[in-house]
């Protein structure tokens, strides 16, 4: 019997050509995610070109009610692309031009598929800078930046994606193009309707293009590692660095000791640059105007607070790569998965106040419940209140996670955090939505799903659940 996306296939090659819709073996190959693990179970892959194929695509699926997944770097890590079965991938990687880099105005308009590290190339290139920026730079891209809002390591300088997004065409669930493409700072005629869709995770809309704020390039860069003894020194530095450093610090970066101990130590594949005795260490980096003098302010500010007894240890990076040498402790991700045997991560929030209790109960409450064999490492961006927890606990069974995910996710509630500060909800966390969103919130989110998507065809299943 031939099944929907069967009886759909003739209509989306006379949209896309053959080169332009994938089937059979070809999907069969592909992957839902990064890791290369999540086999694709999607009927087809379509790969558009531009905004009109990407219309007349959903207008088909929508008359037909045929579900569609957007895929696009797939370094999603709450299974926001995962396919379930009869259902069309979109997949935008075709659409990946540059199309204007505007040097005077520091905007730049790009199809959603660009790379975000070209897009940071570009910026570069025209002397600008695109302040967003994160480990998966090269394999993600700005259309899954933008739908996810994500985050990463400059946000508390320069905001989240959101923060960085003038304007955006998006193609909504029935093929119609809405094109608000601003490209001005300030624009308050109305609804600003691009924010609908950015962090909606492709279950609003399809991003298809999007005018991008740039920022000045800095032309010095410094950065630190410290060793601090104590969570209390953690908070005051944290203060005390944003004060010294005159508005330039862009990334304050914190690995409890556990995490440093495996990666920069027993994981062998960093020279360790500071003894991994102490309880926490953290990456400062500021991003200025001026070397000579942002040096001797860095230089400074980083004395200063190891006269004040906030820092135990510091190292001042004195090259680009003994830069990239510090930072490649902080983003080794490969190193935790593979000592840790793929443990369970988390990305959640809470006021730095409360963090400190939080993570001492968290551990306690592991190792009630699976003594030895639990392990848990803490790291993340701690300046803006967001923590990735990398959690094992012996035998990863339904059972187990559940009970896991409870003990982690339950405590945020009282404390007003959050169960996803940057990585979305996905199908992941969606049974947990109701901890970080009251009942008003969630009734209007699925108000406008109702309204914007009323057949569900728009990646179903994520966020709000069918
Ligand atoms: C090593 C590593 C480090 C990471 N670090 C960070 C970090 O520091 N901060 C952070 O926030 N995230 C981080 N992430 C998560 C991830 O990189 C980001 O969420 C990224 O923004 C996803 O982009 P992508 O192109 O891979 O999108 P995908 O993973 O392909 O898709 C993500 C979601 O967006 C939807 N989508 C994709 N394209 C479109 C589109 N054009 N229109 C509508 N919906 C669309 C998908 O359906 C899915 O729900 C990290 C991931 C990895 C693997």
């Amino acid at each position: 019997m031939k099944t929907l996306f069967d009886r759909l296939q003739p209509g989306l090659l006379t949209i896309l050509g053959d080169s332009g819709l994938l089937t059979g073996a070809d999907v069969a190959q592909r992957s839902d995610s990064w890791t290369g693990r999540d086999p694709c179970q999607a009927l087809g892959v379509a790969l558009p070109r531009n905004t009109a194929e990407v219309a007349a695509i959903l207008r088909l699926c929508h008359r037909a009610g045929l579900p569609v997944v957007p895929q696009a770097g797939k370094t999603t890590l709450v299974q926001g692309c995962a396919t379930r079965g009869e259902e069309l991938v979109l997949s935008l990687e075709r659409m990946n031009a540059i199309e204007d880099c505007d040097a005077v105005a520091a905007t730049m308009t790009v199809q959603a598929g660009v790379p975000l590290q070209r897009i940071q190339e570009r910026a570069e290139a025209e002397g600008l800078m695109f302040p967003v920026d994160l480990g998966a730079r090269g394999s993600c891209t700005i259309g899954g930046n933008i739908a996810t809002n994500a985050g990463g390591i400059r946000v508390i300088r320069y905001g989240m994606t959101r923060q960085q997004v003038l304007g955006l065409e998006v193609v909504l669930a029935d093929g119609s193009v809405l094109d608000s493409m601003n490209a001005m700072l300030k624009n308050n005629a109305g609804y600003d309707l691009k924010q609908l869709f950015i962090g909606s995770e492709g279950t609003l809309g399809i991003v298809t293009r999007a005018c991008l704020r740039l920022q000045p390039r800095p032309l010095s860069e410094q950065t630190a590692m410290l060793a601090v003894g104590s969570f209390a020194a953690l908070g005051k530095l944290l203060r005390r660095a944003g004060e010294l450093l005159g508005g330039q610090l862009s990334a304050f970066e914190v690995m409890w000791q556990s995490h440093y101990q495996l990666v920069a130590v027993d994981s062998g594949r960093h020279a360790a640059p500071l003894p991994a005795h102490f309880p926490y260490y953290v990456l400062v980096e500021t991003l200025g105007s001026d070397p000579q003098r942002d040096t001797e302010l860095f230089q400074q500010a980083m004395e200063r607070v190891m006269e004040e007894s906030l820092a135990e240890d510091a190292v001042i990076a004195q090259s680009r790569a003994q830069r990239d040498a510090l930072w490649a402790i902080r983003e080794d991700i490969p190193a935790l998965m593979l000592a840790m045997n793929s443990p369970l991560s988390y990305d959640i929030s809470l006021p730095i106040g409360h963090m400190e209790r939080y993570v001492g109960e968290l551990e306690q409450a592991l190792r009630r419940t699976w003594g030895e064999q639990a392990r848990l490492l803490v790291f993340g961006h701690l300046g803006d209140g967001n923590l990735h927890l990398a959690i094992s606990v012996g035998e990863d069974t339904p059972e187990n996670r559940a009970a896991l995910t409870e003990l982690v996710y339950r405590p945020l509630q009282v404390l007003n955090g959050s169960i996803s500060a940057e990585h979305g909800i996905g199908l992941e966390k969606r049974a947990y939505l109701g901890y970080s969103r009251n009942a008003g919130e969630i009734a209007l989110m699925r108000l406008l799903k109702q309204t914007l998507d009323p057949k569900g065809i728009l990646n179903p299943g994520k966020v709000l659940g069918n």
